[in-house]
């Protein structure tokens, strides 16, 4: 075959394989970029487990009308314009990718207003080259984002989709995960029609009340909680005790600079905490935060951003699991163990 250039729609789908595995990265990325536009409030209605549709409004500062077909280009960003911006990335966002990919694999509106625009404009983008069509709307300051029959133009994307409930509980748990990182937020879920999950805002500096209403009162009453510094990397936990043991890792939840993480490095440093005090077969329960230089960590090594690189990795690990031994050898329960010996 000769070599030619992939119509946009196609080349969005082959990148949107990266992003849209699912859902709940949906949800993610249409989150990530409301709280990138200062949003305080964040409401989701899905329906059917977000196969039918995912819609996100928000109350953050808006696309203007000019802007709202270059935010759904691909590489079109408004948060880096250099390489230096990139090494000390503070936005949740950068890739300019997420919606242009989400477009191409659904039935995407862009609903926006910013405060300075006495009308909204909706923006739909049609078609194996994406053009996108403007029409006057009606809206408060303020962006919604409706995405409805996720895959619908991928089968084999759609094949993988699981039961409405099973998307639905990966959404809830992107959900958590980000309203730990932001108690400063109001989010508020709903599926087909009903709120399944509100969490009201609280203070930047009331941080163990949004992890009450994530994780639960019991969890909170619970665990210990412990912050410590070193070297210039802060650590503050709620750590669950022996008495919080779980047959899964559904309540392990860990954080760099606000950003939530499944890193192997971080999630291997608590791991061994637990194990060298608590000697237990089950999965703990913590919420972990860790704040350091951004320019001692590189968020670019994951297109979901699950994954950093430290560049002082072992000291990272080391000063993870020492602070959490520390913290879990104070407790009681270890301390009666021992006398009980
Ligand atoms: P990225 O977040 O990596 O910049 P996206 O494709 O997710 O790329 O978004 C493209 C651009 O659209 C963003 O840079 C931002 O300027 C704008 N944008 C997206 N969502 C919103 C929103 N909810 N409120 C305001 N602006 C938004
Ligand atoms: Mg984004």
């Amino acid at each position: 075959m000769p070599i030619k250039l992939l119509p946009p729609r196609l080349a969005n789908q082959i990148a949107a394989g990266e992003v849209v595995e699912r859902p709940a990265s949906v949800v993610k990325e249409l989150v990530e970029n409301s709280l990138d536009a200062g949003a305080t409030r964040i409401e989701l209605d899905i329906e059917k487990g977000g196969h039918k549709r995912i819609r996100l409004r928000d109350n953050g500062s808006g696309i203007a009308k000019d802007e709202l077909e270059l935010a759904l280009s691909r590489h079109a960003t408004s948060k880096i314009a250099t390489l230096d911006d990139l090494e000390q990335i503070l936005s949740l966002g950068f890739r300019g990718e997420a919606l242009a990919s989400i477009s191409s694999v659904s039935r995407l509106s862009l609903t926006s207003k910013p405060n300075s625009q006495e009308q909204a404009w909706q923006a739909n983008c049609e078609g194996r080259d994406m053009a996108v069509t403007l029409q006057p709307a009606a809206h408060p300051d303020g962006t919604t984002i409706d995405v409805v029959d996720i895959f619908y133009n991928t089968p084999a994307r759609r094949k993988f989709l699981r039961t409405e409930k099973t998307e639905y509980q990966h959404i809830e748990e992107v959900i958590k995960r980000i309203a730990l990182s932001r108690p400063d937020v109001a989010f508020v879920l709903r599926h087909n029609g009903k709120m399944t999950k509100r969490f009201n805002a609280v203070g930047q500096d009331q941080l163990a009340m949004r992890v009450g209403q994530v994780c639960g009162q019991s969890f909170l009453q619970q665990a210990l909680h412990t912050r410590c510094d070193y070297d210039g990397i802060t650590l503050e936990a709620w750590l669950g005790d022996a008495s919080q043991m779980r047959s899964s890792n559904d309540c392990q939840y860990s954080f760099v600079n606000g950003r939530g993480m499944r890193d192997k490095l971080i999630l291997h440093a608590l791991r061994q905490a637990y194990e060298s005090v608590l000697a237990s077969a089950e999965q703990p329960a913590f919420v972990v935060y860790l704040t350091i230089d951004p320019r001692e960590v590189d968020v670019n090594v994951h297109p979901a951003k699950h994954e950093v690189r430290f560049q002082q990795s072992r000291l990272v690990h080391d000063f993870i699991c020492k602070a959490v031994c520390d913290a879990l050898v104070s407790t009681e329960e270890y301390q009666s163990s021992l006398s009980g010996v």
